[in-house]
């Protein structure tokens, strides 16, 4: 596991990267150049442009994920096996989603083969079954801190659930967040997501009243927190925080940021939530609070919990969780908080989740992914200073980012062209390595799995050493 001194190195290096990145100009792909690399590519993918057309008809946009689709049109996948997906014309992506971080074991991976066996005969049911309970006991095996737990579908869900939870039990009802972090898609987080500084932009629909519960604070502004918690500390329900910073780490904080987080929440009796929806069981078997040694009161977990599949949840101590309770005594002392679902713990899910804890503590992968992220981010960075560009790559274990456009940190409506300009750069980079096989979580964002292999290493580097051939140098 990394120190959190490595952690601190990290974060440094990347601040200081991105300084320099920012001051080059931003380099446009020639249009020219790229019509006649993607020939093949559109030629290869016109079954996808055709189901994109008729998409546009059903879904906004035509499309249900905002962070996967690529311009002009996104491909349509059939299937996946290791780290390769497939689309419906039979061509293979070598494929750095992981399904935005769920699977850590890839596609179609062994470990499933139990859970597809048990479901083709058993079916389905749906409510109190053994394996939700089995999955709660190993949850809590990995992470001593979740000695309880409460399932949901998705992250957002369960987002919204702890902080409701976390305003009836302290009878407070603001929250506090960072600029630029994205906690799902319900409000009050909602605001100030992406990019720092967009502020209400995303917030249609949301009433001024709630929207106004919410209250940011950039990363690492030691403070502007402190302004912020001692300013309002008596109205503040909670803090919630990712790891290792705003949108998997594209916005670093440093470890003695978030250190100063808990003991500010600790101090003003303000409950601090860890989002681990993306880290738990990605970063460590005990998530990013083992890796950066926090005691969060409460802990949201998503993604990896499922396997890949609709699972999230909110755990915590006994205490806490206990108010998601149908008592009629808690009830009326307006401290229990209703929340539930059909799937919540859907049977199909949590033996996903089971199985997948289960290969994590037969396999503890976490040391290789580090390597293999280590090695990626390596290459990556040798090929960037060799050809002369500021590019860099850097990670936190399994999670890689690639930067070729970096972003100011903080976004303002007076350079809107500059954004727009960076953000069709980041467009057509990706379309790029789309064009040569590899998918990636908005061009920027790398999750690598324990199917990866050194040959997917080579092709990855041999797509950037190819983009980085088109890229004028004067
Ligand atoms: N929290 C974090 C840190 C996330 O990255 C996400 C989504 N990627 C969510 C919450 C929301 O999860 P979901 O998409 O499952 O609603």
């Amino acid at each position: 596991m990394r120190t959190l001194n490595s952690i601190n190195q990290n974060v440094e290096d990347a601040y200081v990267k991105r300084e320099a990145l920012l001051k080059m100009p931003i380099l446009v792909l020639p249009e020219q150049k790229l019509a006649n690399q993607y020939v093949g590519y559109f030629e290869r993918t016109g079954e996808s442009k055709s189901l994109f057309e008729k998409a546009k008809r059903y879904f906004p946009d035509g499309i249900q994920h905002h962070n996967t689709y690529v311009s002009p049109y996104p491909i349509f996948i059939k299937g996946g096996c290791v780290s390769k997906v497939f689309d419906v014309e039979g061509n293979t992506y070598l494929d750095f989603t992981m399904g935005a971080g769920a699977q850590l074991f890839g596609y179609a991976s062994e470990h499933y083969e139990q859970v597809w066996q048990t479901l083709a005969t058993d079916r389905f049911s749906l409510f109190h079954h053994p394996e939700e309970l089995e999955l709660a006991e190993k949850v809590n095996a990995f992470m001593p801190l979740v000695e309880s737990i409460k399932f949901f579908q998705s992250g957002t869900e369960a987002v919204k659930a702890a902080i409701r939870l976390a305003r009836a039990y302290q009878k407070r009802d603001l929250v506090v967040k960072i600029s630029g972090s994205y906690h799902g898609w319900m409000s009050p987080t909602i605001r100030d997501i992406r990019q720092p500084g967009v502020g209400d932009l995303y917030m249609s629909g949301v009433p001024k009243a709630e929207a106004n519960l919410c209250l940011t604070v950039p990363a690492n502004d030691l403070s502007a927190l402190q302004k912020t918690i001692r300013k309002r500390s008596r109205k503040i329900a909670a803090v919630i925080v990712e790891l290792p910073g705003p949108e998997s780490g594209r916005i670093p904080i440093y470890p003695d940021f978030v250190h100063e987080i808990q003991r500010l929440c600790r101090k003003h009796k303000i409950l601090f939530i860890l989002d681990e929806v993306v880290t738990g069981f990605r970063l460590a078997k005990g998530g990013a609070q083992a890796v950066y040694d926090l005691q969060p009161d409460l802990t949201i977990l998503g993604k990896v919990l499922g396997g890949g599949t609709s699972l999230s949840a909110v755990g915590g101590p006994r205490d806490f969780i206990q108010y998601f309770s149908r008592n009629v005594t808690q009830t009326i002392r307006g401290r229990a908080v209703f929340v539930g679902g059909t799937m919540a713990a859907n049977r199909v899910s949590t033996m996903m989740g089971l199985a997948t804890l289960q290969a994590i503590e037969e396999n503890d992968p976490y040391n290789t992914l580090d390597q293999k992220a280590q090695k990626m981010v390596d290459r990556l960075n040798s090929l960037f200073d060799s050809a002369g560009f500021p590019f860099f790559a850097y990670h936190f274990g399994s999670i890689v980012q690639i930067e070729l456009v970096a972003w100011p940190s903080k976004f303002s409506w007076s350079r809107i062209f500059d954004f727009q300009k960076r953000l069709s750069s980041v467009h057509q980079y990706q379309l790029f390595l789309q064009s040569q096989g590899i998918l990636s979580l908005s061009g920027t964002r790398f999750f690598l799995s324990t199917a990866h292999t050194d040959e997917d290493l080579n092709h990855l580097i041999n797509a950037y050493r190819k983009l980085l051939e088109l890229i004028p140098t004067k």
